[in-house]
Protein backbone atom coordinates (compact mmCIF):
# COMPACT_ATOMS: atom_id res chain seq x y z
CA UNK A 1 0.00 0.00 0.00
CA UNK A 2 1.23 3.39 -0.75
CA UNK A 3 2.00 6.32 1.51
CA UNK A 4 -1.27 8.93 1.95
CA UNK A 5 0.31 11.30 4.48
CA UNK A 6 -1.62 10.10 7.34
CA UNK A 7 -0.37 9.86 10.71
CA UNK A 8 0.38 6.22 10.65
CA UNK A 9 1.45 6.48 6.95
CA UNK A 10 3.26 9.40 6.60
CA UNK A 11 4.36 10.74 3.14
CA UNK A 12 7.20 9.55 2.30
CA UNK A 13 9.28 12.10 -0.26
CA UNK A 14 12.62 11.31 -1.93
CA UNK A 15 14.92 14.36 -2.44
CA UNK A 16 17.81 13.92 -4.97
CA UNK A 17 20.42 16.04 -4.43
CA UNK A 18 21.75 17.66 -0.96
CA UNK A 19 22.43 21.42 -1.96
CA UNK A 20 20.50 24.33 -1.48
CA UNK A 21 17.06 23.55 -3.19
CA UNK A 22 17.15 20.26 -2.37
CA UNK A 23 17.38 21.61 1.68
CA UNK A 24 14.82 24.41 1.12
CA UNK A 25 12.44 21.87 -0.23
CA UNK A 26 13.35 19.60 3.00
CA UNK A 27 12.79 22.52 5.09
CA UNK A 28 9.72 23.35 3.42
CA UNK A 29 8.24 19.64 3.72
CA UNK A 30 9.26 19.14 7.41
CA UNK A 31 8.30 22.56 8.58
CA UNK A 32 4.33 22.61 7.27
CA UNK A 33 1.45 21.22 9.56
CA UNK A 34 -0.38 19.90 6.58
CA UNK A 35 0.61 16.47 5.78
CA UNK A 36 2.77 13.97 8.03
CA UNK A 37 5.95 13.54 5.74
CA UNK A 38 9.52 11.96 6.09
CA UNK A 39 12.13 13.33 3.98
CA UNK A 40 15.01 11.24 2.44
CA UNK A 41 17.59 13.37 0.95
CA UNK A 42 20.28 11.45 -1.71
CA UNK A 43 23.35 12.52 -2.88
CA UNK A 44 26.08 10.98 -5.37
CA UNK A 45 28.56 11.99 -3.00
CA UNK A 46 28.93 11.07 0.77
CA UNK A 47 29.35 14.87 1.42
CA UNK A 48 26.20 17.08 1.76
CA UNK A 49 25.27 20.78 0.35
CA UNK A 50 26.26 20.52 -3.40
CA UNK A 51 27.63 24.16 -4.50
CA UNK A 52 27.92 25.81 -0.65
CA UNK A 53 30.49 23.09 -0.70
CA UNK A 54 31.91 22.59 -4.16
CA UNK A 55 30.80 26.05 -5.62
CA UNK A 56 31.38 28.82 -3.01
CA UNK A 57 34.18 30.29 -3.34
CA UNK A 58 36.72 29.46 0.06
CA UNK A 59 37.00 33.42 0.60
CA UNK A 60 33.71 33.75 1.18
CA UNK A 61 33.54 31.45 4.22
CA UNK A 62 30.13 33.66 5.22
CA UNK A 63 28.33 32.70 2.44
CA UNK A 64 28.59 28.92 3.38
CA UNK A 65 27.51 29.10 6.65
CA UNK A 66 24.23 28.60 5.76
CA UNK A 67 24.81 25.09 5.98
CA UNK A 68 24.23 25.89 9.83
CA UNK A 69 20.31 25.99 8.42
CA UNK A 70 20.53 22.88 6.38
CA UNK A 71 22.18 21.09 9.51
CA UNK A 72 18.99 22.38 11.50
CA UNK A 73 16.84 20.13 8.63
CA UNK A 74 19.32 17.37 8.80
CA UNK A 75 18.94 16.48 12.59
CA UNK A 76 15.13 16.51 12.55
CA UNK A 77 14.07 12.77 13.20
CA UNK A 78 11.64 12.99 9.82
CA UNK A 79 14.81 13.39 7.53
CA UNK A 80 17.59 10.99 6.66
CA UNK A 81 20.71 11.39 4.50
CA UNK A 82 22.11 8.80 2.27
CA UNK A 83 25.06 9.92 0.87
CA UNK A 84 27.39 8.39 -1.60
CA UNK A 85 24.43 7.55 -3.80
CA UNK A 86 24.05 8.36 -7.08
CA UNK A 87 20.65 8.46 -8.93
CA UNK A 88 21.21 6.41 -12.01
CA UNK A 89 24.14 4.59 -10.84
CA UNK A 90 23.61 2.58 -7.59
CA UNK A 91 19.99 3.42 -7.72
CA UNK A 92 17.49 4.43 -10.59
CA UNK A 93 14.20 6.27 -10.88
CA UNK A 94 12.08 3.31 -11.35
CA UNK A 95 14.07 2.17 -7.28
CA UNK A 96 12.24 5.53 -6.07
CA UNK A 97 9.31 5.65 -8.00
CA UNK A 98 8.42 2.17 -6.04
CA UNK A 99 9.40 3.07 -2.87
CA UNK A 100 8.64 7.18 -2.27
CA UNK A 101 5.26 8.94 -2.23
CA UNK A 102 6.76 12.00 -3.59
CA UNK A 103 9.91 12.58 -5.67
CA UNK A 104 12.22 15.91 -5.64
CA UNK A 105 15.19 16.34 -8.39
CA UNK A 106 17.02 18.70 -6.70
CA UNK A 107 20.04 17.85 -9.06
CA UNK A 108 21.44 21.21 -10.06
CA UNK A 109 23.46 21.84 -13.24
CA UNK A 110 26.44 19.69 -13.17
CA UNK A 111 28.11 20.65 -16.72
CA UNK A 112 28.35 23.69 -18.28
CA UNK A 113 27.73 25.56 -21.42
CA UNK A 114 30.39 25.69 -24.75
CA UNK A 115 31.38 28.36 -26.73
CA UNK A 116 31.43 26.71 -29.64
CA UNK A 117 34.89 28.48 -31.52
CA UNK A 118 37.17 26.67 -33.47
CA UNK A 119 40.29 25.94 -31.29
CA UNK A 120 37.93 25.25 -27.92
CA UNK A 121 39.43 21.96 -27.45
CA UNK A 122 43.07 22.89 -27.15
CA UNK A 123 44.60 22.26 -24.27
CA UNK A 124 44.38 24.87 -22.07
CA UNK A 125 41.20 25.68 -22.01
CA UNK A 126 39.05 24.84 -19.18
CA UNK A 127 35.22 25.30 -18.20
CA UNK A 128 35.21 27.48 -15.12
CA UNK A 129 33.03 24.49 -13.13
CA UNK A 130 36.17 22.83 -13.42
CA UNK A 131 38.43 25.51 -11.87
CA UNK A 132 35.97 25.97 -8.88
CA UNK A 133 35.59 22.62 -8.33
CA UNK A 134 39.34 21.93 -8.26
CA UNK A 135 40.40 24.59 -5.85
CA UNK A 136 37.45 23.63 -3.83
CA UNK A 137 38.47 20.18 -3.74
CA UNK A 138 35.27 18.46 -5.44
CA UNK A 139 36.26 14.82 -5.82
CA UNK A 140 35.56 15.44 -9.75
CA UNK A 141 37.93 17.76 -10.79
CA UNK A 142 40.79 16.88 -7.77
CA UNK A 143 42.89 15.90 -10.71
CA UNK A 144 42.71 18.33 -13.31
CA UNK A 145 45.66 20.68 -13.86
CA UNK A 146 46.33 24.31 -14.57
CA UNK A 147 48.62 25.80 -16.11
CA UNK A 148 49.45 28.70 -14.17
CA UNK A 149 53.09 28.73 -15.04
CA UNK A 150 51.85 30.98 -18.03
CA UNK A 151 51.51 34.97 -17.65
CA UNK A 152 48.30 35.83 -19.45
CA UNK A 153 44.90 33.90 -18.61
CA UNK A 154 41.33 34.61 -20.05
CA UNK A 155 37.90 34.66 -18.78
CA UNK A 156 35.40 34.41 -20.46
CA UNK A 157 31.64 35.52 -19.47
CA UNK A 158 30.93 38.37 -16.63
CA UNK A 159 29.03 36.79 -14.37
CA UNK A 160 29.53 36.07 -10.67
CA UNK A 161 31.47 33.13 -11.44
CA UNK A 162 33.69 34.36 -13.58
CA UNK A 163 34.06 37.11 -10.87
CA UNK A 164 34.95 33.83 -8.65
CA UNK A 165 37.72 32.58 -10.77
CA UNK A 166 39.23 35.89 -11.26
CA UNK A 167 39.71 36.82 -8.21
CA UNK A 168 41.11 33.17 -6.66
CA UNK A 169 43.60 33.87 -10.02
CA UNK A 170 44.30 37.36 -9.17
CA UNK A 171 44.29 37.19 -5.19
CA UNK A 172 47.39 36.67 -3.26
CA UNK A 173 47.45 33.01 -2.12
CA UNK A 174 48.67 33.81 1.68
CA UNK A 175 45.43 35.70 1.63
CA UNK A 176 43.59 32.09 1.25
CA UNK A 177 45.60 30.22 3.50
CA UNK A 178 43.57 29.41 5.90
CA UNK A 179 40.37 29.19 4.25
CA UNK A 180 38.80 25.71 3.27
CA UNK A 181 40.62 26.12 -0.04
CA UNK A 182 42.23 22.33 -1.31
CA UNK A 183 45.57 22.03 -0.56
CA UNK A 184 47.02 21.16 -3.37
CA UNK A 185 45.35 24.28 -4.91
CA UNK A 186 46.73 26.19 -2.66
CA UNK A 187 50.40 25.01 -3.46
CA UNK A 188 49.89 25.50 -7.50
CA UNK A 189 48.94 29.25 -6.86
CA UNK A 190 51.34 30.04 -4.75
CA UNK A 191 53.75 29.22 -7.85
CA UNK A 192 51.19 30.99 -10.03
CA UNK A 193 53.23 33.53 -12.86
CA UNK A 194 50.25 34.94 -13.98
CA UNK A 195 50.38 38.58 -14.54
CA UNK A 196 47.42 39.59 -16.82
CA UNK A 197 43.91 38.33 -15.82
CA UNK A 198 41.28 39.02 -18.94
CA UNK A 199 38.19 39.49 -18.08
CA UNK A 200 36.05 39.40 -21.12
CA UNK A 201 31.75 40.33 -21.63
CA UNK A 202 30.24 40.22 -24.94
CA UNK A 203 28.01 43.27 -24.13
CA UNK A 204 28.20 46.82 -22.13
CA UNK A 205 28.67 47.33 -18.46
CA UNK A 206 24.73 47.92 -18.01
CA UNK A 207 24.40 44.23 -18.97
CA UNK A 208 27.25 43.16 -16.95
CA UNK A 209 25.90 39.99 -15.21
CA UNK A 210 28.38 40.28 -12.11
CA UNK A 211 26.63 42.07 -8.39
CA UNK A 212 28.10 45.24 -7.47
CA UNK A 213 29.70 43.38 -4.78
CA UNK A 214 31.81 41.09 -6.66
CA UNK A 215 33.33 43.83 -9.24
CA UNK A 216 34.27 46.00 -6.51
CA UNK A 217 36.07 42.92 -4.31
CA UNK A 218 38.08 42.51 -7.66
CA UNK A 219 38.54 46.94 -7.56
CA UNK A 220 39.56 46.14 -3.97
CA UNK A 221 42.55 43.66 -3.94
CA UNK A 222 45.81 44.57 -2.69
CA UNK A 223 47.54 42.21 -5.45
CA UNK A 224 45.99 43.64 -8.76
CA UNK A 225 44.69 46.79 -10.36
CA UNK A 226 41.54 46.22 -11.98
CA UNK A 227 41.89 48.25 -15.34
CA UNK A 228 38.98 49.52 -17.47
CA UNK A 229 39.35 50.73 -20.85
CA UNK A 230 37.52 54.14 -21.06
CA UNK A 231 36.72 53.98 -24.99
CA UNK A 232 34.35 50.47 -23.56
CA UNK A 233 32.22 51.98 -21.51
CA UNK A 234 30.46 54.88 -23.12
CA UNK A 235 26.91 53.48 -23.08
CA UNK A 236 25.77 54.30 -27.45
CA UNK A 237 22.43 52.93 -26.99
CA UNK A 238 19.13 53.66 -25.69
CA UNK A 239 18.50 50.38 -23.90
CA UNK A 240 21.57 50.45 -21.81
CA UNK A 241 20.87 54.15 -21.08
CA UNK A 242 17.25 53.27 -19.78
CA UNK A 243 18.64 50.13 -18.42
CA UNK A 244 20.15 52.79 -15.41
CA UNK A 245 16.90 52.90 -13.79
CA UNK A 246 17.67 49.83 -12.12
CA UNK A 247 20.05 50.37 -8.91
CA UNK A 248 22.59 47.31 -9.41
CA UNK A 249 23.30 48.44 -13.10
CA UNK A 250 23.35 52.18 -12.49
CA UNK A 251 26.44 50.98 -9.26
CA UNK A 252 28.01 48.34 -12.10
CA UNK A 253 28.16 51.43 -15.01
CA UNK A 254 29.37 53.74 -12.30
CA UNK A 255 32.09 51.91 -11.27
CA UNK A 256 33.45 50.79 -14.21
CA UNK A 257 33.59 54.67 -15.22
CA UNK A 258 35.59 54.93 -11.68
CA UNK A 259 37.51 52.14 -13.01
CA UNK A 260 38.33 53.71 -16.15
CA UNK A 261 38.80 56.73 -14.56
CA UNK A 262 41.67 55.41 -12.23
CA UNK A 263 43.84 53.97 -15.19
CA UNK A 264 46.62 51.26 -14.84
CA UNK A 265 47.66 52.04 -11.36
CA UNK A 266 50.98 50.68 -10.43
CA UNK A 267 50.86 46.77 -9.14
CA UNK A 268 52.46 44.25 -11.37
CA UNK A 269 49.11 41.72 -11.34
CA UNK A 270 46.23 43.64 -13.94
CA UNK A 271 42.53 42.34 -14.49
CA UNK A 272 41.68 43.55 -17.32
CA UNK A 273 37.50 43.84 -17.55
CA UNK A 274 36.74 44.15 -21.36
CA UNK A 275 33.23 45.04 -22.65
CA UNK A 276 32.04 44.35 -25.72
CA UNK A 277 34.55 41.90 -27.05
CA UNK A 278 33.43 37.89 -27.87
CA UNK A 279 36.54 35.33 -28.87
CA UNK A 280 35.94 34.10 -32.20
CA UNK A 281 38.95 31.83 -32.13
CA UNK A 282 41.39 30.34 -29.55
CA UNK A 283 44.88 30.08 -31.29
CA UNK A 284 47.46 27.75 -30.13
CA UNK A 285 51.03 26.05 -30.96
CA UNK A 286 51.61 22.19 -30.10
CA UNK A 287 48.30 21.99 -29.37
CA UNK A 288 47.95 24.20 -26.81
CA UNK A 289 46.19 27.58 -26.29
CA UNK A 290 48.55 30.78 -26.67
CA UNK A 291 45.94 33.47 -27.76
CA UNK A 292 42.49 34.64 -27.96
CA UNK A 293 41.25 36.08 -31.19
CA UNK A 294 38.14 38.86 -30.30
CA UNK A 295 35.88 40.42 -32.46
CA UNK A 296 34.56 44.04 -31.50
CA UNK A 297 30.82 43.97 -30.90
CA UNK A 298 28.27 46.55 -31.48
CA UNK A 299 25.25 46.48 -29.67
CA UNK A 300 21.91 45.82 -31.38
CA UNK A 301 18.34 45.83 -30.07
CA UNK A 302 17.34 42.70 -29.50
CA UNK A 303 13.48 42.78 -29.99
CA UNK A 304 12.74 42.53 -26.39
CA UNK A 305 13.71 45.55 -25.06
CA UNK A 306 16.94 45.26 -24.85
CA UNK A 307 20.16 44.51 -26.63
CA UNK A 308 22.81 41.93 -27.46
CA UNK A 309 26.51 41.54 -28.75
CA UNK A 310 26.75 41.92 -33.27
CA UNK A 311 30.28 41.25 -34.31
CA UNK A 312 31.65 44.34 -36.19
CA UNK A 313 34.36 42.46 -38.24
CA UNK A 314 36.77 44.38 -36.13
CA UNK A 315 39.45 41.89 -34.59
CA UNK A 316 42.42 42.00 -32.22
CA UNK A 317 44.42 39.31 -30.57
CA UNK A 318 45.19 39.05 -26.80
CA UNK A 319 47.80 36.71 -25.36
CA UNK A 320 46.14 33.73 -23.24
CA UNK A 321 47.92 30.38 -21.71
CA UNK A 322 44.92 29.75 -19.74
CA UNK A 323 41.08 29.90 -20.54
CA UNK A 324 38.54 29.60 -19.06
CA UNK A 325 35.21 30.00 -20.31
CA UNK A 326 32.17 30.95 -17.48
CA UNK A 327 29.87 31.43 -19.52
CA UNK A 328 26.77 29.21 -17.78
CA UNK A 329 25.98 26.45 -16.27
CA UNK A 330 23.20 23.28 -17.83
CA UNK A 331 22.70 20.17 -16.52
CA UNK A 332 23.27 16.90 -17.56
CA UNK A 333 20.48 13.82 -18.18
CA UNK A 334 19.78 10.61 -15.59
CA UNK A 335 18.65 7.86 -16.91
CA UNK A 336 14.99 7.41 -16.68
CA UNK A 337 14.41 10.86 -15.61
CA UNK A 338 13.01 13.62 -18.37
CA UNK A 339 15.17 16.25 -19.69
CA UNK A 340 15.00 19.26 -21.82
CA UNK A 341 18.71 19.44 -24.14
CA UNK A 342 17.80 22.38 -25.47
CA UNK A 343 17.31 24.16 -21.94
CA UNK A 344 19.71 21.62 -20.19
CA UNK A 345 17.13 21.46 -17.68
CA UNK A 346 14.09 19.23 -16.08
CA UNK A 347 10.97 20.43 -18.31
CA UNK A 348 8.24 21.22 -15.64
CA UNK A 349 5.66 23.25 -15.24
CA UNK A 350 6.07 25.41 -11.83
CA UNK A 351 8.63 22.77 -10.32
CA UNK A 352 5.95 19.78 -11.78
CA UNK A 353 8.21 17.47 -13.87
CA UNK A 354 6.89 17.36 -17.48
CA UNK A 355 7.04 13.65 -19.26
CA UNK A 356 9.95 14.37 -22.33
CA UNK A 357 8.03 12.60 -25.37
CA UNK A 358 4.03 13.67 -24.91
CA UNK A 359 4.87 17.32 -22.52
CA UNK A 360 2.09 15.92 -19.71
CA UNK A 361 2.75 16.36 -16.05
CA UNK A 362 4.44 13.41 -14.77
CA UNK A 363 2.31 12.37 -11.52
CA UNK A 364 4.07 13.07 -8.25
CA UNK A 365 7.94 14.02 -9.90
CA UNK A 366 8.65 17.64 -8.98
CA UNK A 367 12.09 19.87 -9.63
CA UNK A 368 13.66 22.71 -7.69
CA UNK A 369 16.74 24.74 -8.10
CA UNK A 370 19.19 25.09 -11.13
CA UNK A 371 17.40 21.61 -12.46
CA UNK A 372 13.68 23.61 -12.66
CA UNK A 373 14.74 26.81 -14.00
CA UNK A 374 18.05 27.12 -15.10
CA UNK A 375 21.11 28.65 -13.54
CA UNK A 376 20.12 31.76 -12.06
CA UNK A 377 19.87 33.94 -8.79
CA UNK A 378 21.39 33.54 -5.49
CA UNK A 379 22.12 30.53 -2.79
CA UNK A 380 18.30 32.26 -0.85
CA UNK A 381 16.82 32.71 -4.34
CA UNK A 382 16.58 28.76 -3.90
CA UNK A 383 14.47 29.28 -0.64
CA UNK A 384 10.92 30.72 -2.44
CA UNK A 385 11.68 28.44 -5.65
CA UNK A 386 11.26 25.54 -3.21
CA UNK A 387 8.64 26.83 -1.17
CA UNK A 388 6.42 27.01 -4.39
CA UNK A 389 7.25 23.78 -5.82
CA UNK A 390 6.44 22.54 -2.03
CA UNK A 391 3.33 24.36 -2.57
CA UNK A 392 2.04 22.28 -5.11
CA UNK A 393 3.33 18.73 -3.50
CA UNK A 394 1.17 19.76 -0.81
CA UNK A 395 -1.59 20.48 -3.36
CA UNK A 396 -1.29 17.27 -5.29
CA UNK A 397 -1.27 15.46 -1.76
CA UNK A 398 -4.27 16.74 -0.90
CA UNK A 399 -5.72 15.64 -4.07
CA UNK A 400 -4.68 12.22 -3.76
CA UNK A 401 -2.15 12.48 -6.20
CA UNK A 402 0.85 10.11 -5.36
CA UNK A 403 3.08 7.67 -7.18
CA UNK A 404 0.93 4.70 -8.37
CA UNK A 405 0.75 2.11 -5.34
CA UNK A 406 4.35 1.62 -4.08
CA UNK A 407 4.69 -2.04 -3.26
CA UNK A 408 7.47 -1.35 -1.11
CA UNK A 409 6.60 1.60 1.20
CA UNK A 410 8.31 -0.01 4.34
CA UNK A 411 10.73 2.76 5.57
CA UNK A 412 13.11 0.65 5.82
CA UNK A 413 13.10 -0.53 2.09
CA UNK A 414 15.62 1.57 1.27
CA UNK A 415 18.54 0.83 3.34
CA UNK A 416 17.70 -3.15 2.55
CA UNK A 417 17.28 -2.09 -1.23
CA UNK A 418 21.13 -0.19 -1.05
CA UNK A 419 22.95 -2.77 1.32
CA UNK A 420 21.31 -5.63 -0.99
CA UNK A 421 23.46 -3.73 -3.91
CA UNK A 422 26.40 -3.52 -1.55
CA UNK A 423 26.22 0.48 -1.77
CA UNK A 424 27.99 2.08 0.77
CA UNK A 425 25.38 4.70 1.75
CA UNK A 426 26.85 7.65 4.07
CA UNK A 427 24.19 9.05 6.64
CA UNK A 428 24.07 12.25 8.23
CA UNK A 429 25.99 11.33 11.74
CA UNK A 430 28.65 9.57 9.84
CA UNK A 431 29.11 13.04 7.80
CA UNK A 432 29.38 14.71 10.68
CA UNK A 433 32.62 12.65 11.46
CA UNK A 434 33.96 13.16 8.31
CA UNK A 435 33.02 17.08 9.34
CA UNK A 436 34.80 17.08 12.50
CA UNK A 437 38.07 14.93 10.45
CA UNK A 438 38.02 17.79 7.92
CA UNK A 439 38.09 20.40 10.38
CA UNK A 440 40.49 18.58 12.83
CA UNK A 441 43.12 18.23 9.55
CA UNK A 442 42.38 21.68 8.88
CA UNK A 443 43.05 23.49 12.37
CA UNK A 444 46.64 21.18 12.17
CA UNK A 445 47.40 23.81 9.35
CA UNK A 446 45.65 26.90 10.68
CA UNK A 447 42.88 26.54 8.08
CA UNK A 448 39.35 26.50 8.78
CA UNK A 449 39.35 23.02 7.27
CA UNK A 450 41.26 20.73 5.16
CA UNK A 451 38.67 18.95 2.78
CA UNK A 452 38.56 15.49 1.45
CA UNK A 453 38.68 15.88 -1.76
CA UNK A 454 38.49 11.80 -3.09
CA UNK A 455 35.65 9.58 -2.18
CA UNK A 456 37.99 6.56 -1.30
CA UNK A 457 39.71 8.65 1.44
CA UNK A 458 36.41 9.62 2.83
CA UNK A 459 34.93 5.90 3.06
CA UNK A 460 38.32 4.95 4.22
CA UNK A 461 38.80 6.96 7.27
CA UNK A 462 35.16 6.30 7.93
CA UNK A 463 36.18 2.98 8.35
CA UNK A 464 39.22 4.07 10.90
CA UNK A 465 36.83 6.54 12.77
P1 LIG B 1 25.58 34.22 -15.46
O1 LIG B 1 25.34 35.15 -14.34
O2 LIG B 1 24.42 33.82 -16.29
O3 LIG B 1 26.71 34.88 -16.39
C1 LIG B 1 27.08 34.30 -17.61
C2 LIG B 1 27.96 35.26 -18.38
O4 LIG B 1 28.39 34.59 -19.56
C3 LIG B 1 27.26 36.54 -18.84
O5 LIG B 1 28.15 37.62 -18.77
C4 LIG B 1 26.90 36.22 -20.28
O6 LIG B 1 26.81 37.34 -21.12
C5 LIG B 1 28.13 35.44 -20.68
N1 LIG B 1 27.95 34.62 -21.87
C6 LIG B 1 26.99 33.70 -22.11
N2 LIG B 1 27.18 33.14 -23.33
C7 LIG B 1 28.29 33.74 -23.85
C8 LIG B 1 28.98 33.60 -25.06
N3 LIG B 1 28.59 32.72 -25.99
N4 LIG B 1 30.07 34.37 -25.28
C9 LIG B 1 30.49 35.26 -24.35
N5 LIG B 1 29.86 35.44 -23.17
C10 LIG B 1 28.77 34.68 -22.93
O7 LIG B 1 26.21 32.83 -14.97
P2 LIG B 1 27.30 32.45 -13.87
O8 LIG B 1 28.34 33.47 -13.71
O9 LIG B 1 27.68 31.05 -14.23
O10 LIG B 1 26.47 32.41 -12.51
C11 LIG B 1 25.34 31.54 -12.33
C12 LIG B 1 24.51 32.03 -11.15
O11 LIG B 1 25.22 31.81 -9.92
C13 LIG B 1 24.22 33.51 -11.22
O12 LIG B 1 22.92 33.75 -10.80
C14 LIG B 1 25.22 34.10 -10.24
O13 LIG B 1 24.81 35.33 -9.68
C15 LIG B 1 25.29 33.01 -9.19
N6 LIG B 1 26.56 33.10 -8.44
C16 LIG B 1 26.65 33.97 -7.40
C17 LIG B 1 27.83 34.12 -6.72
C18 LIG B 1 27.94 35.10 -5.58
O14 LIG B 1 26.99 35.71 -5.21
N7 LIG B 1 29.11 35.31 -5.02
C19 LIG B 1 28.95 33.40 -7.08
C20 LIG B 1 28.85 32.52 -8.15
C21 LIG B 1 27.64 32.38 -8.83
P3 LIG B 1 25.36 37.88 -21.58
O15 LIG B 1 24.81 38.61 -20.41
O16 LIG B 1 25.68 38.75 -22.74
O17 LIG B 1 24.53 36.68 -21.95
Amino acid sequence: MTDRGSASRPLRVAVVGSGPSGFYAAEALLKQKEIPVRVDMFDRLPTPYGLVRGGVAPDHQKIKSVTVVYEKIAVMPEFRFFGNVKLGRDIQAADLRRRYGQIVYAVGNESDRRLGIPGEDLAGNHSATAFVGWYNGHPDYREESFDLSCESAAVIGIGNVAMDVTRILAQDPEKLKSTDIAGYALEALRKSRIKTIYLLGRRGPAQAAYSPAEIQEIGHLESADLVVNPKEIELGDEASKAALSDLETKKNVEYAACRARLGEGSRERKVRLRFCVSPVEALGADGKVKALKLEKNALVPDGKGGVSAKGTGQYETIPAGLVFRSVGYRGIPIPGVPFDEKSGKIPNKDGRVLDSASGQVLPAEYAVGWAKRGPSGLIGTNRADSVATVKAMLEDAAKGLFKAEAPDSDPEAMPRLLLERGVRFIDFPSWKVLDKLEVENGSRQRKIREKFTRVEDMLQALKSA
